[in-house]
């Protein structure tokens, strides 16, 4: 339940979190160096590759998920590499750019703002291109609200000539969606703890899989914080490099517990019906949703601004009354709101945030009855779940 003083928070990332992480994180500090740490760490990163379905390695660093998204970059690659860079979102951008500064030799792959990458382009642009060393790709695209389909595209990068790195920016996807790293051939997947994992933010999370693993051996960008080799030394006695932010760990140990214990199809289903309850609750304010149905994001929904009405102003309203969500990134800045919805989230508390907003869209000229939308939000959450199960 909602505390009256807190805000109605609904950013995709950070995410409202648990009251016994909140807790936790409150906790004195440890020695980082000595036994309880080494047990939280390796409890922690065990219990996330077994979420995400790898036997190989997780790395917790120390940052924001765009750090991983950087230790991904220099601790796989040399300068000069070929790396195709796929981007339908700022998001997407982000890791070309990331690649672009440490010298990588990077060709896009641009899909539409608020579509999904398709994997017959990818398909035949690999076909058509001299090889790449890496392929990169967004699970979950958090800036337009489009979940693109990972498994599919994994699979054309398998078969690519000259079998390419697989890395992908699983960011906000991880630990919503359905995800399998190894069954999938994914070399390289990052997150971060304040996305679905529950966790404030602060901790990133690097996979590692056997093939990113000997690419490090040559891969010459470089490095010293990122560097996984330091990481995989220290985590053979439950260490890290680098004093790591404790209070972090103790909460994500709990939302990694906490999705352990849910089980990632349940967690997996209970994302799918709470998007499809925000969708019908968005849609019965009268606003058009950016992705189309099969493509919408489980944990981050995008829709159009009205015409005429003014992201500024509108924002400050919602906010006036309790409710945060984002607007829209880089070029659709002032276009689009998003909802975020991910990790300790439950419908009501959605359903209460779509009241707030019809209840302000009036304020702006544009009819909306808030009470009639929360209700159709439940409702497509309950369908949803029910065929879900
Ligand atoms: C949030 C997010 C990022 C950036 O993560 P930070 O923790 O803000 O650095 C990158 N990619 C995606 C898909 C995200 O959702």
């Amino acid at each position: 339940m909602m505390r009256a003083m807190d805000e109605n928070l609904r950013t995709p990332g950070p995410t409202p979190i648990p009251e016994e992480v909140r807790e936790a994180q409150a906790r004195q500090m440890i020695d980082h160096r000595g036994t309880e740490f080494e047990e939280m760490l390796r409890e922690t990163s065990s219990g996330i590759a077994g979420l995400i379905g790898t036997a190989g390695e997780v790395f917790l660093l120390t940052g924001s998920g765009s750090g991983a998204m950087e230790a991904a970059i220099v601790n796989t690659l040399s300068p000069g590499d070929r790396v195709l860079a796929v981007s339908g979102g700022s998001f997407g951008d982000r890791f070309a750019k990331i690649a672009t500064v440490f010298g990588a030799d990077v060709a896009r792959l641009d899909f539409e703002w608020g579509s999904p990458a398709e994997p017959g382009a990818l398909a035949l642009h690999l076909a058509n291109a001299d090889p790449f060393r890496a392929v990169l790709l967004t699970h979950n695209e958090t800036s337009t609200g489009v979940a693109n389909p990972l498994r599919e595209l994994a699979a054309v990068v398998r078969s690519a000539p000259g079998e390419p790195l697989l890395i992908v920016d699983g960011i906000s996807g991880l630990g919503a969606l359905p995800f399998e790293m190894d069954a999938w051939g994914v070399d390289l997947v990052v997150s971060a703890s304040q996305k679905a994992w529950m966790g404030s933010p602060g901790v990133a999370i690097a996979a590692v899989g056997a093939r990113a693993r000997v690419a490090a051996e040559t891969a010459t960008m470089p490095r010293f914080y990122w560097d996984f080799a330091e990481a995989r030394s220290f985590a053979a006695s439950g260490q890290t490099p680098w004093t790591p932010a404790i209070s972090v760990l103790f909460g994500l140990q709990i939302g990694v517990a906490r999705l352990r214990e849910e089980g990632a199809t349940r967690t997996w289903a209970r994302h799918a019906a709470i998007a499809a309850g925000v969708a019908a609750g968005i849609e019965a304010l009268g606003l058009k949703l950016v992705a189309a149905p099969m493509h919408r994001s489980p944990t981050v929904t995008a829709a159009w601004l009205p015409d005429g009405l003014e992201w500024g102003l509108f924002n400050a309203a919602m906010r006036a009354r309790g409710l945060v969500i984002a607007g829209g990134q880089g070029k659709w800045s002032g276009r689009i709101l998003r909802f975020g919805h991910m990790g300790d989230v439950a419908i009501g508390e959605l359903a209460q945030a779509i009241e707030i907003m019809g209840r302000t869209l009036p304020d702006f000229e544009h009819r909306a009855d808030g009470a009639a939308a929360a209700r159709a939000a439940h409702r497509a959450f309950e369908a949803a779940l029910a065929t879900a199960t």
